[in-house]
Protein backbone atom coordinates (compact mmCIF):
# COMPACT_ATOMS: atom_id res chain seq x y z
CA UNK A 1 0.00 0.00 0.00
CA UNK A 2 1.65 3.67 -0.76
CA UNK A 3 1.30 5.98 1.39
CA UNK A 4 2.28 8.77 -0.53
CA UNK A 5 0.55 11.51 -1.03
CA UNK A 6 0.29 12.66 -5.07
CA UNK A 7 0.83 15.88 -6.13
CA UNK A 8 -3.13 16.77 -6.85
CA UNK A 9 -3.70 15.48 -3.27
CA UNK A 10 -1.12 17.82 -1.92
CA UNK A 11 -2.17 21.16 -3.80
CA UNK A 12 -5.82 19.88 -2.56
CA UNK A 13 -4.40 20.14 1.16
CA UNK A 14 -3.32 23.32 0.99
CA UNK A 15 -6.37 24.86 -0.75
CA UNK A 16 -8.68 22.79 2.05
CA UNK A 17 -6.30 24.00 4.62
CA UNK A 18 -6.48 28.09 3.37
CA UNK A 19 -10.19 27.72 3.02
CA UNK A 20 -11.29 26.62 6.78
CA UNK A 21 -7.94 28.66 8.38
CA UNK A 22 -9.46 32.00 6.57
CA UNK A 23 -13.20 30.87 7.26
CA UNK A 24 -12.80 30.49 10.63
CA UNK A 25 -10.16 32.86 11.86
CA UNK A 26 -13.15 35.62 10.17
CA UNK A 27 -16.68 35.61 10.63
CA UNK A 28 -17.13 31.98 11.35
CA UNK A 29 -14.64 32.55 14.54
CA UNK A 30 -17.01 31.99 16.85
CA UNK A 31 -18.12 28.46 15.87
CA UNK A 32 -14.03 26.77 15.84
CA UNK A 33 -14.06 23.99 18.39
CA UNK A 34 -18.02 23.89 19.01
CA UNK A 35 -20.53 21.61 18.77
CA UNK A 36 -18.28 18.30 19.29
CA UNK A 37 -19.11 15.40 21.83
CA UNK A 38 -21.45 16.70 24.69
CA UNK A 39 -21.73 20.42 23.37
CA UNK A 40 -23.77 19.17 20.57
CA UNK A 41 -26.36 21.17 21.61
CA UNK A 42 -24.17 24.19 20.95
CA UNK A 43 -25.12 26.80 18.57
CA UNK A 44 -27.60 25.33 16.31
CA UNK A 45 -28.77 28.21 14.16
CA UNK A 46 -25.40 29.18 13.50
CA UNK A 47 -24.15 25.71 13.31
CA UNK A 48 -26.81 25.54 10.19
CA UNK A 49 -25.63 28.52 8.64
CA UNK A 50 -22.23 26.95 8.68
CA UNK A 51 -23.14 23.98 6.94
CA UNK A 52 -25.19 26.05 4.31
CA UNK A 53 -21.97 28.41 3.98
CA UNK A 54 -20.13 24.82 3.33
CA UNK A 55 -22.58 23.99 0.82
CA UNK A 56 -21.89 27.10 -0.93
CA UNK A 57 -18.13 26.67 -1.11
CA UNK A 58 -19.12 23.19 -2.61
CA UNK A 59 -16.66 21.42 0.56
CA UNK A 60 -19.87 19.12 1.22
CA UNK A 61 -20.70 15.85 -0.20
CA UNK A 62 -17.13 16.09 -1.96
CA UNK A 63 -17.06 11.88 -2.70
CA UNK A 64 -20.95 11.88 -4.17
CA UNK A 65 -20.88 11.61 -8.00
CA UNK A 66 -21.17 14.91 -9.58
CA UNK A 67 -24.01 14.04 -11.50
CA UNK A 68 -25.18 13.56 -7.59
CA UNK A 69 -24.19 16.78 -6.88
CA UNK A 70 -20.83 15.66 -5.66
CA UNK A 71 -16.99 16.41 -6.50
CA UNK A 72 -16.08 13.01 -7.11
CA UNK A 73 -13.14 13.38 -5.27
CA UNK A 74 -11.41 10.19 -4.05
CA UNK A 75 -11.23 9.02 -0.79
CA UNK A 76 -7.95 10.39 0.39
CA UNK A 77 -8.98 13.99 -0.87
CA UNK A 78 -12.37 13.44 1.58
CA UNK A 79 -9.99 12.09 4.63
CA UNK A 80 -7.62 14.88 3.99
CA UNK A 81 -10.44 17.10 4.28
CA UNK A 82 -11.46 15.77 7.37
CA UNK A 83 -8.28 16.11 8.51
CA UNK A 84 -7.69 19.45 8.11
CA UNK A 85 -11.13 20.47 9.33
CA UNK A 86 -10.17 18.26 12.92
CA UNK A 87 -6.95 20.56 12.81
CA UNK A 88 -8.60 23.93 12.31
CA UNK A 89 -11.60 22.82 15.07
CA UNK A 90 -14.10 23.13 12.49
CA UNK A 91 -17.49 22.96 14.09
CA UNK A 92 -19.22 19.89 14.87
CA UNK A 93 -21.14 18.95 11.24
CA UNK A 94 -24.91 19.25 11.76
CA UNK A 95 -25.37 17.46 8.16
CA UNK A 96 -22.96 14.55 8.54
CA UNK A 97 -26.04 12.01 8.62
CA UNK A 98 -27.48 13.15 5.75
CA UNK A 99 -23.80 13.46 3.95
CA UNK A 100 -22.29 10.25 4.90
CA UNK A 101 -25.41 7.78 5.48
CA UNK A 102 -28.52 8.72 3.72
CA UNK A 103 -27.08 10.24 0.79
CA UNK A 104 -24.76 7.76 -0.37
CA UNK A 105 -27.64 5.10 0.51
CA UNK A 106 -29.95 7.23 -2.09
CA UNK A 107 -27.24 7.18 -4.65
CA UNK A 108 -27.08 3.61 -4.73
CA UNK A 109 -30.55 2.60 -4.26
CA UNK A 110 -32.50 5.20 -4.07
CA UNK A 111 -35.23 5.98 -7.57
CA UNK A 112 -34.53 9.03 -9.50
CA UNK A 113 -37.23 11.09 -7.91
CA UNK A 114 -35.63 10.56 -4.61
CA UNK A 115 -32.40 11.50 -5.94
CA UNK A 116 -33.35 14.59 -7.32
CA UNK A 117 -36.09 15.71 -4.13
CA UNK A 118 -33.18 14.64 -1.55
CA UNK A 119 -29.69 15.20 -2.41
CA UNK A 120 -29.31 18.40 -3.35
CA UNK A 121 -30.64 19.81 -0.25
CA UNK A 122 -28.02 17.59 1.77
CA UNK A 123 -25.28 19.31 -0.48
CA UNK A 124 -26.65 22.67 0.21
CA UNK A 125 -26.97 21.93 3.83
CA UNK A 126 -30.62 23.07 4.37
CA UNK A 127 -32.12 19.41 5.00
CA UNK A 128 -30.46 17.69 8.23
CA UNK A 129 -31.67 13.95 8.76
CA UNK A 130 -31.80 11.37 11.39
CA UNK A 131 -31.54 7.54 11.55
CA UNK A 132 -34.42 6.05 12.98
CA UNK A 133 -33.38 2.44 13.58
CA UNK A 134 -32.55 1.35 16.93
CA UNK A 135 -35.63 0.62 19.29
CA UNK A 136 -36.19 -0.11 23.23
CA UNK A 137 -36.04 -3.90 21.97
CA UNK A 138 -34.09 -3.67 18.90
CA UNK A 139 -30.21 -2.70 18.96
CA UNK A 140 -28.16 -5.00 18.58
CA UNK A 141 -30.43 -7.36 17.13
CA UNK A 142 -31.87 -5.04 14.58
CA UNK A 143 -33.80 -7.22 12.80
CA UNK A 144 -36.64 -7.30 15.73
CA UNK A 145 -38.28 -3.71 15.08
CA UNK A 146 -41.62 -3.36 15.76
CA UNK A 147 -42.26 0.25 14.24
CA UNK A 148 -45.13 -0.49 11.53
CA UNK A 149 -46.06 1.37 8.69
CA UNK A 150 -49.01 0.64 6.39
CA UNK A 151 -50.74 2.18 3.58
CA UNK A 152 -53.43 4.33 4.48
CA UNK A 153 -55.12 7.11 1.53
CA UNK A 154 -52.51 6.90 -0.40
CA UNK A 155 -49.35 7.43 1.88
CA UNK A 156 -47.47 5.24 4.67
CA UNK A 157 -48.64 5.42 8.28
CA UNK A 158 -46.30 4.91 11.11
CA UNK A 159 -47.01 3.62 14.71
CA UNK A 160 -44.19 2.96 17.01
CA UNK A 161 -41.45 4.22 18.85
CA UNK A 162 -37.18 4.80 17.75
CA UNK A 163 -34.82 5.43 21.34
CA UNK A 164 -31.39 6.70 20.73
CA UNK A 165 -31.88 8.88 17.66
CA UNK A 166 -29.17 11.05 17.51
CA UNK A 167 -29.92 15.01 16.36
CA UNK A 168 -33.89 14.39 16.04
CA UNK A 169 -34.45 17.46 17.42
CA UNK A 170 -32.23 19.20 14.93
CA UNK A 171 -33.67 16.49 12.10
CA UNK A 172 -36.21 17.79 9.34
CA UNK A 173 -36.07 14.21 8.20
CA UNK A 174 -35.16 10.87 9.33
CA UNK A 175 -34.81 7.74 7.70
CA UNK A 176 -37.25 5.25 9.61
CA UNK A 177 -36.65 1.06 9.14
CA UNK A 178 -39.99 -0.64 9.93
CA UNK A 179 -42.28 -3.69 9.69
CA UNK A 180 -44.69 -3.26 6.57
CA UNK A 181 -45.62 -6.45 6.54
CA UNK A 182 -48.18 -7.67 8.62
CA UNK A 183 -46.74 -10.91 10.92
CA UNK A 184 -43.38 -10.57 9.29
CA UNK A 185 -40.52 -12.16 10.93
CA UNK A 186 -37.02 -10.50 11.38
CA UNK A 187 -35.23 -9.40 8.35
CA UNK A 188 -38.31 -10.30 5.54
CA UNK A 189 -41.21 -7.66 5.27
CA UNK A 190 -39.25 -4.48 6.22
CA UNK A 191 -39.14 -1.21 4.50
CA UNK A 192 -36.67 1.97 4.47
CA UNK A 193 -38.90 5.06 4.52
CA UNK A 194 -38.52 8.56 4.80
CA UNK A 195 -40.54 10.54 6.68
CA UNK A 196 -40.67 14.51 7.74
CA UNK A 197 -40.25 15.41 11.26
CA UNK A 198 -42.48 18.61 11.42
CA UNK A 199 -45.71 17.07 11.74
CA UNK A 200 -48.40 16.19 14.34
CA UNK A 201 -47.71 12.14 14.26
CA UNK A 202 -44.50 12.60 15.66
CA UNK A 203 -43.11 12.96 18.89
CA UNK A 204 -39.66 14.31 19.85
CA UNK A 205 -38.73 13.74 23.53
CA UNK A 206 -34.84 14.25 24.20
CA UNK A 207 -32.69 12.11 26.34
CA UNK A 208 -30.94 13.71 29.02
CA UNK A 209 -27.13 12.25 29.52
CA UNK A 210 -24.97 12.47 32.47
CA UNK A 211 -23.29 15.20 30.84
CA UNK A 212 -26.37 17.25 31.10
CA UNK A 213 -26.80 17.89 27.13
CA UNK A 214 -29.51 15.59 24.82
CA UNK A 215 -27.89 14.59 21.52
CA UNK A 216 -30.01 11.69 21.61
CA UNK A 217 -33.88 11.54 21.58
CA UNK A 218 -36.92 9.21 21.54
CA UNK A 219 -38.54 9.22 18.49
CA UNK A 220 -42.74 8.56 19.02
CA UNK A 221 -44.51 7.82 15.42
CA UNK A 222 -48.45 7.83 16.13
CA UNK A 223 -50.21 8.51 12.97
CA UNK A 224 -47.02 10.19 11.34
CA UNK A 225 -47.26 9.92 7.79
CA UNK A 226 -45.38 9.81 4.49
CA UNK A 227 -45.36 9.87 0.83
CA UNK A 228 -45.72 6.86 -0.98
CA UNK A 229 -42.82 7.61 -3.17
CA UNK A 230 -40.94 8.26 0.04
CA UNK A 231 -39.87 4.11 0.32
CA UNK A 232 -36.11 3.44 -0.30
CA UNK A 233 -36.10 0.24 -2.48
CA UNK A 234 -39.22 -2.10 -2.56
CA UNK A 235 -41.54 -2.26 0.10
CA UNK A 236 -40.19 -5.30 1.59
CA UNK A 237 -36.74 -5.30 1.06
CA UNK A 238 -35.84 -2.65 3.48
CA UNK A 239 -33.31 -4.75 5.54
CA UNK A 240 -30.97 -4.73 2.52
CA UNK A 241 -30.94 -0.70 2.01
CA UNK A 242 -30.39 -0.45 5.84
CA UNK A 243 -27.74 -3.49 6.04
CA UNK A 244 -26.12 -0.86 3.20
CA UNK A 245 -26.46 2.29 5.04
CA UNK A 246 -24.83 0.58 8.11
CA UNK A 247 -21.77 0.06 5.74
CA UNK A 248 -21.43 3.65 4.71
CA UNK A 249 -21.22 4.29 8.85
CA UNK A 250 -18.78 1.35 9.82
CA UNK A 251 -16.36 2.72 6.45
CA UNK A 252 -15.23 6.39 5.80
CA UNK A 253 -17.64 8.31 8.13
CA UNK A 254 -15.60 7.66 11.47
CA UNK A 255 -12.77 9.19 9.71
CA UNK A 256 -13.34 12.82 10.35
CA UNK A 257 -14.11 11.99 14.27
CA UNK A 258 -11.25 9.88 14.69
CA UNK A 259 -9.18 12.70 13.49
CA UNK A 260 -10.38 15.31 16.42
CA UNK A 261 -8.59 12.50 19.50
CA UNK A 262 -5.39 13.76 17.99
CA UNK A 263 -6.54 17.34 18.95
CA UNK A 264 -8.28 15.94 22.52
CA UNK A 265 -4.62 14.19 23.19
CA UNK A 266 -2.86 17.59 22.87
CA UNK A 267 -5.22 18.76 25.19
CA UNK A 268 -4.15 16.01 27.63
CA UNK A 269 -0.96 16.68 27.05
CA UNK A 270 -0.89 20.32 27.76
CA UNK A 271 -3.13 20.17 31.09
CA UNK A 272 -0.45 17.90 32.35
CA UNK A 273 2.04 20.28 31.47
CA UNK A 274 -0.06 23.11 33.41
CA UNK A 275 -0.71 21.18 36.63
CA UNK A 276 2.66 19.30 36.65
CA UNK A 277 1.65 15.83 36.48
CA UNK A 278 3.75 15.35 33.34
CA UNK A 279 7.30 14.93 35.80
CA UNK A 280 5.21 11.63 36.85
CA UNK A 281 6.67 8.87 34.68
CA UNK A 282 3.96 6.85 34.70
CA UNK A 283 1.86 9.43 33.14
CA UNK A 284 4.27 9.84 30.43
CA UNK A 285 4.40 6.57 30.00
CA UNK A 286 0.75 6.23 29.20
CA UNK A 287 0.88 9.39 27.28
CA UNK A 288 3.54 8.32 25.15
CA UNK A 289 1.83 4.79 24.68
CA UNK A 290 -1.22 6.85 23.96
CA UNK A 291 0.26 8.53 20.90
CA UNK A 292 1.80 5.65 19.69
CA UNK A 293 -1.34 3.89 19.54
CA UNK A 294 -2.84 6.75 17.79
CA UNK A 295 -0.41 6.84 15.13
CA UNK A 296 -1.29 3.32 14.42
CA UNK A 297 -5.01 4.19 14.25
CA UNK A 298 -4.00 6.18 11.82
CA UNK A 299 -2.15 3.86 9.52
CA UNK A 300 -4.88 1.45 10.42
CA UNK A 301 -7.67 3.98 9.10
CA UNK A 302 -5.46 4.29 5.74
CA UNK A 303 -5.63 0.70 5.53
CA UNK A 304 -9.61 0.91 5.38
CA UNK A 305 -9.39 3.16 3.05
CA UNK A 306 -7.62 0.64 1.05
CA UNK A 307 -9.91 -2.15 1.33
CA UNK A 308 -12.77 0.72 0.94
CA UNK A 309 -11.28 1.30 -2.72
CA UNK A 310 -10.63 -1.66 -3.88
CA UNK A 311 -13.61 -3.35 -2.31
CA UNK A 312 -12.00 -6.37 -0.84
CA UNK A 313 -14.74 -7.82 1.32
CA UNK A 314 -13.05 -7.71 5.10
CA UNK A 315 -13.35 -7.66 8.63
CA UNK A 316 -11.16 -4.46 8.54
CA UNK A 317 -14.05 -2.10 10.36
CA UNK A 318 -14.96 -4.11 12.30
CA UNK A 319 -11.14 -4.19 13.50
CA UNK A 320 -10.99 -0.08 13.20
CA UNK A 321 -14.07 0.44 15.52
CA UNK A 322 -13.21 -2.05 18.08
CA UNK A 323 -9.41 -0.49 18.15
CA UNK A 324 -10.82 3.26 18.41
CA UNK A 325 -13.53 2.79 20.52
CA UNK A 326 -11.61 1.19 23.24
CA UNK A 327 -8.59 3.19 22.41
CA UNK A 328 -10.46 7.01 23.15
CA UNK A 329 -12.29 5.16 26.59
CA UNK A 330 -8.78 4.86 28.09
CA UNK A 331 -8.23 8.33 26.42
CA UNK A 332 -10.69 9.45 28.66
CA UNK A 333 -9.35 7.91 31.71
CA UNK A 334 -6.13 8.84 31.40
CA UNK A 335 -7.69 12.96 30.94
CA UNK A 336 -9.31 12.02 33.82
CA UNK A 337 -6.30 10.98 36.07
CA UNK A 338 -4.14 13.91 34.43
CA UNK A 339 -6.88 15.98 35.96
CA UNK A 340 -6.81 14.14 39.29
CA UNK A 341 -9.41 15.58 42.03
CA UNK A 342 -10.06 18.34 39.55
CA UNK A 343 -11.46 15.65 37.75
CA UNK A 344 -14.49 15.41 39.92
CA UNK A 345 -15.78 18.39 40.24
CA UNK A 346 -17.71 21.12 37.98
CA UNK A 347 -16.52 24.71 37.05
CA UNK A 348 -18.06 27.18 39.48
CA UNK A 349 -20.80 28.11 36.64
CA UNK A 350 -21.24 24.19 36.48
CA UNK A 351 -20.23 23.39 33.51
CA UNK A 352 -18.36 20.80 32.68
CA UNK A 353 -14.80 21.38 30.86
CA UNK A 354 -13.69 20.12 27.40
CA UNK A 355 -12.12 16.90 28.89
CA UNK A 356 -14.62 15.90 31.47
CA UNK A 357 -17.13 15.78 28.30
CA UNK A 358 -15.21 13.89 26.71
CA UNK A 359 -14.35 11.30 29.10
CA UNK A 360 -18.20 11.24 29.22
CA UNK A 361 -19.19 10.94 26.03
CA UNK A 362 -16.25 8.12 25.57
CA UNK A 363 -17.96 5.94 27.37
CA UNK A 364 -20.83 5.58 24.55
CA UNK A 365 -18.28 4.62 22.15
CA UNK A 366 -18.13 1.02 22.41
CA UNK A 367 -21.45 0.80 22.01
CA UNK A 368 -23.26 3.04 18.86
CA UNK A 369 -22.14 2.22 15.49
CA UNK A 370 -22.14 -1.31 16.98
CA UNK A 371 -21.08 -2.45 20.45
CA UNK A 372 -17.61 -4.41 21.16
CA UNK A 373 -18.99 -7.15 21.09
CA UNK A 374 -21.17 -7.34 17.96
CA UNK A 375 -17.71 -6.44 15.95
CA UNK A 376 -16.21 -9.28 17.77
CA UNK A 377 -18.80 -11.37 16.19
CA UNK A 378 -17.74 -9.94 13.21
CA UNK A 379 -14.28 -10.49 12.88
CA UNK A 380 -14.78 -13.86 15.05
CA UNK A 381 -16.65 -14.72 11.21
CA UNK A 382 -15.36 -12.84 8.59
CA UNK A 383 -11.94 -12.26 9.18
CA UNK A 384 -11.10 -15.78 11.55
CA UNK A 385 -13.94 -17.73 9.82
CA UNK A 386 -14.84 -19.18 12.97
CA UNK A 387 -18.71 -20.50 13.24
CA UNK A 388 -21.24 -18.19 12.75
CA UNK A 389 -23.12 -17.50 16.30
CA UNK A 390 -26.44 -18.63 17.15
CA UNK A 391 -28.60 -15.41 16.05
C1 LIG B 1 -24.14 8.08 21.39
C2 LIG B 1 -25.09 7.15 20.70
C3 LIG B 1 -25.73 7.58 19.55
C4 LIG B 1 -26.65 6.74 18.91
N1 LIG B 1 -27.31 7.21 17.80
C5 LIG B 1 -28.23 6.43 17.19
C6 LIG B 1 -28.99 6.91 16.09
O1 LIG B 1 -28.81 8.07 15.66
N2 LIG B 1 -29.92 6.12 15.54
C7 LIG B 1 -30.13 4.85 15.97
O2 LIG B 1 -30.98 4.17 15.40
N3 LIG B 1 -29.45 4.34 17.04
C8 LIG B 1 -28.51 5.11 17.65
N4 LIG B 1 -27.81 4.63 18.73
C9 LIG B 1 -28.15 3.31 19.26
C10 LIG B 1 -27.10 2.25 19.03
O3 LIG B 1 -27.07 1.85 17.71
C11 LIG B 1 -27.45 1.09 19.99
O4 LIG B 1 -27.27 1.58 21.32
C12 LIG B 1 -26.59 -0.11 19.76
O5 LIG B 1 -26.92 -0.71 18.55
C13 LIG B 1 -26.77 -1.15 20.90
O6 LIG B 1 -28.12 -1.43 21.05
P1 LIG B 1 -28.83 -1.38 22.49
O7 LIG B 1 -28.50 -0.08 23.11
O8 LIG B 1 -30.26 -1.74 22.31
O9 LIG B 1 -28.10 -2.49 23.35
P2 LIG B 1 -28.33 -4.07 23.25
O10 LIG B 1 -28.35 -4.49 21.81
O11 LIG B 1 -29.50 -4.43 24.10
O12 LIG B 1 -27.00 -4.60 23.90
C14 LIG B 1 -26.77 -4.58 25.32
C15 LIG B 1 -25.44 -5.28 25.58
O13 LIG B 1 -25.52 -6.65 25.12
C16 LIG B 1 -24.50 -6.92 24.17
N5 LIG B 1 -24.99 -7.80 23.12
C17 LIG B 1 -26.14 -7.63 22.41
N6 LIG B 1 -26.26 -8.61 21.49
C18 LIG B 1 -25.18 -9.42 21.63
C19 LIG B 1 -24.73 -10.59 20.94
N7 LIG B 1 -25.42 -11.14 19.95
N8 LIG B 1 -23.55 -11.14 21.34
C20 LIG B 1 -22.82 -10.57 22.35
N9 LIG B 1 -23.21 -9.46 23.04
C21 LIG B 1 -24.37 -8.88 22.67
C22 LIG B 1 -24.11 -5.58 23.58
O14 LIG B 1 -22.79 -5.57 23.08
C23 LIG B 1 -24.28 -4.66 24.80
O15 LIG B 1 -23.12 -4.71 25.59
C24 LIG B 1 -26.89 5.43 19.41
C25 LIG B 1 -26.23 5.00 20.56
C26 LIG B 1 -25.35 5.85 21.20
C27 LIG B 1 -24.66 5.35 22.44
Amino acid sequence: MDLSLQTEDRTFQDEVREWLEEQLAGDWQHLRGRGGPSDEDALIEERKLWEQHLGANRWTCLSWPQLAGGRALSLVQEVLFHEAYAAAQGPGRLGHIGETLLGPTLIHHGSDEQKGRFLPAIQQGTDYWCQGYSEPNAGSDLAGVQTRAEVRDGQWVLTGQKTWTSLAHVADWCFVLCRTELGSQRHQGLSYLLVPMDQPGVTIRPIKQITGTSEFNEVFFDGAVTELGHCVGAPGDGWAVAMATLGFERGASTFGQQLNFFNELQDITNAAKQNGCFDDPLIQDRLAQSWMELRVMRLNAWRMIHHLQTDQPSAVGAINKLYWARWHRKMGELAMDVLGPASQRAQTDGELTRLQRVFLFSRADTIYAGSNEIQKTLIAERALGLPRSAR
